[in-house]
């Protein structure tokens, strides 16, 4: 009878499976690392081998270099390959292009980890697909009841209403370079709007390569290309980083907009600043983290980051096996490095 640890445990450099010899999202250079997705805190550099989806492993290169590992391995969504004693597969987590849970199977055991995951509409990747285990690993960045979204074109509407209100000010808008950024120029294409979007520089090679992958961003443009005083009433994408740099005071009377989960805490915006919170999430909210949990009809959840807590107790409660991994060094893309810079 295989139990979850024998599929998986925890090493210094991460989530490990002994019997395929290979870490998932490894923290430090190891032989063999699966990478659920793209984001720095998940993919690191100086791997002998990485496996992940095809788009997962050209970001990472986008981000780290050529280098970033010795040897590739593309792992197509749906598609299962035995790595050692076990069979492993990547399904779609809906969180990111390229954004993959890996399940591993031995023995019609299965566990699945989920990676960062989100169940709600993005258009700019495949949706999440529920994966029936026996344990699930689970993200928890938003694993608090106070955390569920409203729908995002609800909170895009805000942002389109506030630019007819004040159609003198630039509206700059956070987003992270990575997914946030290219689903925001989506929706708006999508919504019909008609200006064009504009872009800090560090979104750019992102922004080129979902386009490359044959997704419509609309009529994007780099702010570069123009003088910051014509940018009036115009949308402008942003890096978070960039608006906590002052970066954006050189629009015409700035008004500072947020697309992230954590904008569903009004002090959290108060406190950086922003004066138009959206609460665009690519993370899972409390209701679908519940939802998910049951959904996988795992008798076993293990929970990887975030707000273990609540989580673990609402799992607990439900009758499902459940602990709490507090891994560290997982983290918020809010604080993602841009393309280019050092992590
Ligand atoms: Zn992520
Ligand atoms: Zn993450």
């Amino acid at each position: 009878m295989i139990r979850t640890s024998d599929l998986l445990t925890l090493t210094p450099a991460g989530l490990y499976c002994p019997p395929g010899d290979f870490h998932i999202d490894a923290m430090r250079g190891v032989p063999r690392n699966l990478v659920t997705h793209a984001h720095s805190d998940h993919a690191r550099a100086g791997h002998d081998t990485v496996s992940a989806t095809a788009e997962t492993l050209d970001i990472m290169e986008l981000r780290l270099g050529a280098g970033f590992c010795r040897q590739r391995e593309v792992m197509a969504y749906g598609q299962s390959r035995q790595i050692g004693d076990v069979r492993v597969a990547f399904h779609p987590a809906g969180h990111i292009l390229g954004s993959a849970q890996i399940a591993i199977e031995k023995d019609g055991f299965r566990v699945v980890v989920s990676g960062d995951f989100k169940r709600g509409a993005d258009p700019t990747c495949r949706p999440f697909e529920v994966v029936p285990c026996d344990a699930y690993v689970t993200e928890a960045t938003f694993g608090l009841p106070v955390f569920a979204f409203p729908d995002p074109e609800v909170e895009l509407a805000k942002l389109l209403g506030s630019r007819g209100m004040f159609p003198e000010r630039t509206h700059a808008v956070g987003a992270y370079a990575l997914g946030k950024a290219q689903r925001l120029m989506r929706m708006l294409a999508v919504a019909g709007y008609d200006r064009p979007v504009w872009y800090h520089p560090a979104v750019a090679p992102l922004a080129e390569y979902y386009r490359q992958r044959g997704i419509d961003l609309g009529d994007i443009r780099p702010v570069d290309d123009v003088a910051p005083a014509s940018l009036a009433g115009e949308i402008v994408i942003c890096t978070p980083g960039s608006l906590k740099n002052g970066w954006a005071e050189r629009f015409p009377d700035p008004l500072i907009a947020t697309a992230s989960g954590w904008m569903q805490v009004r002090a959290r915006a108060r406190q950086i600043n922003v004066q138009l919170p959206l609460v665009i999430s690519d993370h899972a909210d409390w209701p679908s983290l519940c939802a998910t949990a049951r959904d996988v009809e795992a008798g076993e959840l293990w929970v990887t980051h975030g707000e273990t807590e609540a989580l673990v107790h609402w799992a607990t409660l439900q009758g499902i096996d459940a602990r709490p991994l507090d891994l560290i060094g997982y983290g918020d893309e809010d604080a993602e490095p841009a393309v280019g810079q050092a992590a």
